[in-house]
């Protein structure tokens, strides 16, 4: 019984990492056929921990996040020409006013690049697809298909996939349980036992004979302190 509580749970930690990435790649997806249509979101022009100048843009929607980011100064050629990022507030903000998440996707020593995240209800994995077309995305794989590019991020960001497979995980649970106690109560009504299908017709003695279902055990198969101990010792 405990053994087949640690494997179910195992499965559905395994099922709800799955549902994880499986949902951040359907938000990218998503994005990818409407979101973002105008290029404005919150920006600022911050100071990294580097010291370096750089304006950081980022735009959520429903499961994604974008951030670009240029060194404005040390990078005069920006890879936006039409759409450069054009900060709020252009002041000097301090590195940690941009959000944890932004913060932590976002690597301000890389120089000028676009960070994309996607994932619900927090963002779970990310990618790098280059600013400067058609150079190959890094950290995911990109598909081109219908007039459309479909980047599937794979970079992980730990803490958002710690987040949602700790709540899709006992949603799979929850289903699994049902999916079972469905399967039992559909074969005691065919009088099939709910374990392990035996025929449970003309029976005189309730439960299955085959596996031991709803049977009581017999008093001198019954397991007592004394008789456990007696086991061990005599081995
Ligand atoms: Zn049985």
């Amino acid at each position: 019984m405990k053994t087949h509580f640690i494997n179910r749970t195992i499965l559905c930690l395994l099922l709800g990492t799955t549902t994880t990435i499986a949902v951040a790649w359907t938000c990218e997806i998503l994005r990818e056929h409407n979101a973002f249509s105008e290029r404005q979101g919150n920006g600022v022009m911050c100071l990294t921990p580097d010291e370096q100048q750089v304006a950081v843009v980022w735009q959520r929607t429903a499961g994604t996040l974008l951030i670009y980011a240029e060194e404005t100064f040390l990078n005069p050629n920006s890879p936006f020409p039409h759409e450069r990022p054009k900060p709020e507030t252009e002041q000097r903000a301090a590195w940690f006013e941009i959000p944890a998440d932004v913060r932590s996707i976002y690597n301000p020593l890389e120089g000028i690049r676009i960070d994309l995240a996607s994932g619900w209800p927090v963002v779970a994995l990310s990618s790098t697809p280059s600013p400067r077309a058609p150079s190959p995305i890094n950290n995911g794989i990109e598909i081109t298909a219908f007039n459309h590019h479909y980047r599937f991020p794979l970079k992980p960001y730990w803490p958002g996939i710690a987040f949602n497979t700790t709540l899709y995980a006992p949603l799979w649970f929850g289903l699994l349980l049902l999916t079972a106690k469905g399967r039992q109560l559909r074969r005691l009504k065919k009088n099939l036992c709910p374990t392990c299908r035996y025929s449970l017709q003309n029976l005189k003695t309730p439960g299955c004979p085959e596996c031991g279902w709803n049977r009581p055990i017999k008093k001198e198969y019954r397991r007592t302190p004394a008789r456990c101990l007696a086991a061990t010792l005599g081995g």
